[in-house]
């Protein structure tokens, strides 16, 4: 039987050395997760032994080290492709993260395709960085975004989502769990219905892919956007997923070295998958240490993993509600262990800075979400959230610390 009882969070907990220290004299507790999560040993000593053992540039060289870079390169796309289940590692592009994913589609397969009047729907909870590239596309060819309600509970309203889907919706484009809330929106449902009506959809699987499984194959998803940062590997890699015919039919995002066949003053043909999209050096130790993270991640229990993190999330619920002025933000049946709340009389930053110097480490402000903060009609929350390597005690701790904020309000 999977629990969380069988999940070792403190033994995890010491694979990540950041975690040891102490900031204003205090033991670190991090919960700023869905920000970016913090690096295991094995990704840090990966990236160091890629530069001390292997560091060349990838695929032209006629040298030892050229093949053990391009080797380590292409083994770290299988690792990142098996890890979201794709059809093949041709199918995973590498990209600076989310953001830039995100904008490869929007740019070369939504705007050479969008007609005045098509629709692009988005969250209504949407990260910035899943709205404003829709937003770019659709100035260019007089398309609309069209926002999918949110209820107060912070869920989508499917009810309104069916009803604005249409032979105008071109693409549907969401976040599988909302950065801000912790909402995880039923994105498999969503998927099958944006098909039957003729749709594209993206989801941008930034907040999800260290927390739950996400298999592209299974929820029949056409792309799939997410960060390597937010999953325990470095910062500026992350990955875009495309389905094959999708992605073959668009062309390329940057022009350069890499991304071509053959260049002559006359004509230039493109490279196929993975590399047309990849013009330029890669990030090589980026992806060498995000392929370390998803392989640290398969050595753990992931189902065990889940339930430790929801228990997490249950043991914050249950110490806030015993909280007088506690104002919790979103309240999604199904969320993940992020608690975006408000506290009676305190600034957000005021009670994250007063935190801060007890050693817990939170966001405040919109979480670059300001039309979810415009739904709840408040300009930002304190954001906690928790990833693997959190303890029950952190909990208690970050809870101990928010009373004491309270008495300096
Ligand atoms: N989408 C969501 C839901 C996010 O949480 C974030 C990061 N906060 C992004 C997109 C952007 O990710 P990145 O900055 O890594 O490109």
């Amino acid at each position: 039987m999977t629990s969380a009882a069988s999940f070792d969070a403190a033994a995890r907990r010491a694979d990540f050395p950041l975690l040891a220290q102490t900031v204003h004299g205090q033991p670190l507790v991090y919960l700023d997760n869905a920000a970016t999560t913090q690096k295991p040993l094995a990704v840090i000593e990966a990236v160091e032994d890629y530069y001390k053992r292997i560091n060349s540039n990838v695929h032209r060289g006629a040298h030892l080290l050229a093949d053990r870079a391009t080797t380590a390169f292409e083994e770290a796309r299988a690792l990142v492709a098996g890890y979201i289940n794709s059809p093949t590692p041709e199918q995973l592009i590498f990209t600076r993260g989310t953001t830039e994913s995100i904008n490869l589609v929007a740019q070369c397969y939504a705007r050479p395709r969008l007609q005045p009047g098509d629709e692009i729907l988005v969250s209504g909870l949407a990260h910035h960085s899943n709205i404003v590239p829709w937003q770019m596309a659709a100035e260019a060819t007089g398309a609309r975004v069209v926002p999918i309600p949110v209820t107060a509970t912070a869920e989508l309203d499917m009810d309104a989502f069916g009803q604005l889907l249409g032979p105008r919706t071109r693409l549907v484009a969401l976040e599988h769990v909302s950065n801000a809330m912790g909402s995880i929106h039923p994105v498999a449902d969503i998927i099958s219905r944006a098909h039957a009506a003729g749709a594209v959809v993206l989801i941008d699987g930034a907040q999800s892919v260290a927390h739950l499984e996400v298999d592209v194959q299974a929820l029949d998803v056409d792309f799939l956007a997410f960060s390597g940062h937010k999953m325990y590997g470095p910062t500026g890699i992350g990955g875009l997923f495309g389905r094959r015919e999708l992605l073959e039919s668009m062309p390329p995002w940057q022009g350069g070295g890499e991304m071509i066949e053959t260049v002559s003053f006359e004509r230039t043909t493109y490279a196929g998958l993975p590399y047309r999209f990849e013009a330029g050096t890669p990030h090589i130790a980026g992806a060498v240490g995000l392929g370390a993270a998803v392989r640290y991640l398969r050595g753990i229990d992931r189902k065990a993993m889940a339930a430790h993190e929801d228990a997490l999330l249950a043991h914050a619920l249950e110490l806030a509600g015993a909280m007088p002025g506690f104002r919790l933000v979103g309240r999604a049946a199904h969320k993940v262990a992020v608690l975006s709340f408000l506290l009676d009389g305190g600034h957000p930053h005021d009670v994250g800075t007063l935190l801060d110097r007890q050693g817990v480490a939170v966001r405040t402000g919109h979480h670059c979400a300001q039309p979810a903060m415009a739904r709840f009609g408040i300009p930002g929350t304190v954001r906690a959230s928790f990833a693997l390597y959190n303890t029950h005690e952190d909990v208690e701790r970050f809870f101990t610390a928010l009373r004491k904020v309270q008495t300096f309000l």
